[in-house]
């Protein structure tokens, strides 16, 4: 986080444009996006999804199950997978919003959106236990901040630290084990399975595009014991 955004969120100020808030603590403001420090100009922009969405992804204007998911079902038939939901549509002003947040080490700008992701878990995931998908060392070691870890942070349900992405190591892959394999697609392992073990998991991560990264996620989650797996991710692409 740089210094500005952590003033503006001190203070008031809008975390996107940066103007001054006129908090009115109305009942009716208690259930809208400014009480979550976004200004009303900013409010009216965000591009939050409505109407039919795909019930497995979230895909904006499906009604029923969409390719891609039905793709996902017969790649891993094994895997109890409840859904994704995301809050936004990825529009340019919601792509300006995750480069500034991304690029600029801002992880306070979140905050924006605790309000809406800890709505969208009470209504849809109570009891899951939060998993971040991790950024890979290096990205880290760039970033400073992994915005999957503080999306989850924003919970206010404890999360735990389930996936690792350990740097690839090449030319090992076929003295793995059926099992060992598994736990690593996409780089991804879970070193610790006890911790989600019998647990019912959301996985938690900026965008779902083509839910590549979610779905083999919770391949290797349920893999390492967990009793389903769900997203919850800000955007839908
Ligand atoms: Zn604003
Ligand atoms: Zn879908």
């Amino acid at each position: 986080m740089n210094d500005s955004s952590l003033l503006s969120f001190a203070r008031g100020y809008c975390l996107s444009c940066g103007e001054r808030l006129q908090t009115s603590w109305t009942y009716n403001n208690l259930f809208a996006w400014r009480a979550a420090h976004l200004c009303d100009t900013c409010t009216g922009q965000l591009p939050t999804i409505t109407g039919p969405a795909c019930p497995e992804c979230s895909a904006p204007e499906h009604v029923e199950v969409c390719a891609d998911c039905l793709s996902w079902r017969r790649r891993s038939e094994d895997v109890r997978w409840v859904k994704n939901v995301s809050l936004f549509h990825y529009d340019d002003w919601m792509q300006a919003w995750t480069a500034r947040w991304k690029f600029r080490g801002d992880a306070v700008m979140a905050a924006a959106f605790y309000y809406g992701l800890r709505r969208a878990y009470r209504q849809h995931f109570r009891g899951f236990v939060p998993v971040p998908v991790p950024l890979a060392p290096l990205r880290m070691q760039e970033r400073r901040f992994n915005q999957a870890e503080v999306l989850a942070a924003g919970l206010k349900v404890p999360y735990v630290l389930a996936l690792e992405r350990p740097e690839r190591e090449g030319g090992k892959q076929s003295k793995q084990t059926k099992r060992e394999r598994l736990q690593t697609v996409r780089g991804f392992t879970v070193p610790a399975p006890e911790i989600i073990s019998g647990r019912n998991v959301l996985i938690i991560d900026d965008i779902y595009t083509t839910g590549a990264t979610v779905r083999e996620s919770a391949q290797v989650l349920e893999a390492a014991g967990a009793a389903s797996t769900a997203s919850l991710t800000l955007i839908r692409a």
